[in-house]
């Protein structure tokens, strides 16, 4: 990596920052789902890809055979213009809930069924972390959503494992169980991740649960018990996770089921309060989806993640997703800024926060707060 400047043997870039909620089949570069999906046929997908999109790039496909070299540049070009129109779709999809879920279904997921793609985008979105400041972070997956080609439930935790291990940075798998209706699939279903985190736990932080809250919402018991048991099975290295409050309120006998079974972190939260729980705030994926009324406006002041900070409850930033959510951690970080008037003893706090409410190593975190405290000056 050519910009990791080390300061004391450590990597410190100037906005550094913990990414704990991210994840892998929204975090494709859009430059890699159009090479790929050309490779595979654009006419074979269930979604289809932005017509300005297949026709620049199959045009610069012809020139790259029927072409000299001075048309190089021009097939450049054209596949630039392929993927920005590619890109702007993407992000056009974000008021429609229907048309996201429809790009991630059926255009980024059908492409995440072989180890070979797997690992390269798990590559490419290591490189892009790095490129954002990003110091440690967690990838999360559900491994059954990868296993459509024939892969197995392992093959593919071993995929984006080789890659996670051999990164320059420290990072944790977190597998995700997707909400559902009750019943023998879904219970079958939580009962292999919990497997994959215990088989896994060294390189699995925690399990979690992903998907529609506002059909299936609250703490399934079909996946809670999973959860428990795979926490218990792994010693404890594996914890429990979940996304909750993103697009409507826990009930106070939820959070307290929680805390009472020792989980101390949830995804986004945007419905709640609480002082005690670590929050993992990803405020573009909240505007994107408008996740709650009050961010109708768009204003990066309208989200609680301001307030909350002030009020010192746990949270920290997260991205959610880059392919379909135009964001960045620096991009957020600056807005916070701007619209929080955030300092870098607050980007610290977000950061601290981060760290305290992760399923990294010991060892890892002690060496993150250092980064950090390089970065944003010892307090
Ligand atoms: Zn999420």
């Amino acid at each position: 990596m050519t910009n990791m400047k080390k300061i004391n043997g450590l990597w410190v870039p100037q906005h550094a920052n913990v990414v704990n909620h991210t994840h892998l089949d929204c975090v494709l570069r859009h430059r890699d789902v159009v090479r790929l999906a050309a490779q595979a046929g654009f006419e074979n997908f269930a979604e289809p890809f932005p017509a300005l999109t297949q026709q620049l790039w199959k045009t610069a496909e012809l020139l790259g055979k029927t072409g000299t070299v001075k048309d190089r540049a021009l097939i450049a070009r054209l596949q630039r213009r392929a993927v920005s129109a590619y890109r702007e779709d993407c992000f056009a999809r974000g008021g429609d809930l229907t048309a996201y879920v429809a790009a991630i279904a059926n255009q980024l997921v059908p492409l995440m069924q072989t180890v070979e793609n797997i690992k390269l985008f798990t590559e490419h979105y290591i490189e892009d972390l790095i490129a954002d400041h990003t110091i440690g972070a967690q990838i999360r997956f559900a491994p059954h959503l990868h296993i459509a080609g024939g892969l197995s439930l392992e093959a593919v935790v071993e995929a984006v494992a080789e890659v996670t291990a051999n990164a320059p940075i420290p990072i944790k798998l977190i597998l995700c169980a997707l909400r559902g209706e009750d019943g023998e699939a879904k219970r079958k279903e939580a009962k292999e991740v919990a497997d994959l985190c215990i088989k896994y736990s060294a390189h699995v932080g925690a399990m979690d649960l992903a998907g529609a809250e506002a059909l299936w919402g609250g703490i399934p018991q079909w996946w809670w018990v999973e959860a428990l048991r795979a926490r218990e099975a792994s010693g404890g290295q594996c914890g429990i996770t979940l996304h909750l409050g993103e697009v409507q309120p826990a009930t106070p006998e939820e959070i307290q089921l929680l805390k009472d079974n020792g989980v101390f972190v949830v995804g986004h939260f945007l419905h709640n309060d609480d002082d005690e729980l670590y929050q993992e705030c990803c405020p573009h994926s909240n505007f994107t989806l408008t996740a709650h009324p009050s961010l109708a406006s768009g204003q990066f002041r309208c989200h609680s993640v301001g307030r909350k900070l002030k009020e010192k409850q746990h949270v920290m930033l997260s991205t959610d997703g880059t392919t379909l959510i135009k964001t960045s951690m620096r991009m957020q970080m600056s807005l916070g800024r701007r619209a929080f008037g955030w300092t870098g003893k607050d980007l610290h706090q977000l950061s601290l926060n981060a760290i305290n409410g992760g399923f990294y190593n010991e060892a890892d975190k002690k060496t993150m707060r250092e980064q950090l405290k390089l970065a944003y000056g010892a307090k």
